[in-house]
């Protein structure tokens, strides 16, 4: 397969790096408002007492903060595992079948670790 696309542009692991570490910052504040959010909502009977109506939506709110909790956590490991990856050299190949993730998917997406058709494989899954 001939390597010459476009620009030539391929991702530099370094600037991946620090993107990535990047990330890892963000999802680590993100995480911890989350947190603090949940714990204050399951703070005293008060806040229920004040708003029972409100009962039902604070439970699906607690499920969708867990929810985002565990897409958090699924990144994150996503995204340290990336980095561990430029470190071994290996960075912007598949974790199933080493095939090359095109530079576009890497561009998008640094925290990339899978082909299309294995994150989508993944994704699916998980379900
Ligand atoms: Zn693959």
């Amino acid at each position: 397969m001939p390597a010459s696309s476009e620009a030539g542009e391929s991702v530099d692991p370094q600037v991946a790096r620090q993107r990535l570490n990047r990330l890892v910052a963000d999802i680590d504040e993100a995480q911890q408002t989350l947190t603090a959010e949940a714990d204050e909502s399951s703070m005293p009977i008060a806040r229920l007492s004040q708003h029972p109506a409100d009962y039902g939506t604070d439970l699906s709110d607690q499920e969708r903060e867990a929810a985002m909790q565990r897409a958090a956590r699924t990144e994150r490991h996503e995204v340290l595992t990336a980095l561990a990856r430029i470190d071994e050299g290996s960075y912007g190949r598949c974790v199933v079948c080493d095939a090359e993730i095109p530079d576009a998917r890497l561009e998008a997406r640094p925290e990339a670790i899978r082909c299309l058709e294995h994150q989508r494989e993944y994704e699916t899954a998980r379900d």
